[in-house]
């Protein structure tokens, strides 16, 4: 068994107990591996292990990947932020994109997504602890946003991601996902089924509040180190 076998099964059994102690359903929550600046002998290793799920935040490295590793039936994520003249790569090469942070992207992703292909799956970025370095719809504007982005053609919204500001106290972690875990069912739409919430640092704490997908890089792949 490779190290990453080892962690990607522990992360497993982690989130399983989390779904447990939270009263919620056994595989409730999906693993999105998050394997940026990783190479792709890393992802090879998680996918041998079982995992289909990756998420990637660079585009150029993204799609560098996708192409060593065309032969493998890999689901790919965009997570990380979105400059306008990359969305049409994005809308061409992704099943989701969980950083929709602004109307313009929607729009153009919207605009971009290849007819042949499935709706894009998208998910609104929600700044939940609204810093001002951070980008994402505010609480006050994810209704209208919700509104607009519904009506999109070529695009599915699936409901929403945050990254809240890292806090190591477990009732602090939970604070904001519980936040907009209720301003969205409060919303009543039942198509808006995921929440992209929780990385390594806070996993449990965002399963208790309701996440669908977890976003798991270096407690499966190791420390990140960027040159
Ligand atoms: C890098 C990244 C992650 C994974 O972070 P870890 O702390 O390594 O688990 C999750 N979500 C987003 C948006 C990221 O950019």
């Amino acid at each position: 068994m490779t190290l990453i076998a080892k962690k990607l099964s522990s992360i497993l059994h982690q989130i399983h107990s989390a779904e447990l102690q939270a009263q919620r359903k056994s595989d409730s929550v999906a693993l999105l591996a998050v394997s940026k600046t990783k190479p792709c002998i890393d992802l090879i290793r998680a996918y041998q292990a079982g995992q289909r799920h990756f998420g990637e935040s660079y585009l150029q490295e993204a799609l560098l990947k996708q192409k060593e590793l065309a032969n493998y039936q890999i689901t790919w994520h965009f997570i990380g932020p979105i400059q306008s003249n990359k969305t049409r790569a994005i809308a061409e090469h992704f099943a989701w994109v969980h950083s929709v942070d602004r109307l313009k992207i929607a729009q153009r992703l919207s605009e971009q997504r290849p007819a042949r292909m499935s709706p894009l799956n998208i998910c609104i970025q929600v700044n939940i602890s609204n810093e001002v370095t951070k980008s994402g719809f505010s609480l006050a504007e994810l209704p209208e946003a919700i509104k607009r982005i519904s009506f999109l053609p070529n695009i599915k919204l699936r409901g929403v991601m945050a990254i809240p500001q890292p806090e190591t106290d477990f009732a602090l972690q939970r604070m904001p996902y519980r936040q907009l875990y209720q301003a969205v069912k409060a919303l009543n739409k039942p198509e808006l089924d995921t929440f992209s919430f929780g990385m390594t640092g806070d996993l449990n704490a965002a399963i208790v509040e309701g996440a669908t997908i977890v976003r798991v890089g270096s407690a499966i792949f190791g420390a990140r180190v960027y040159k």
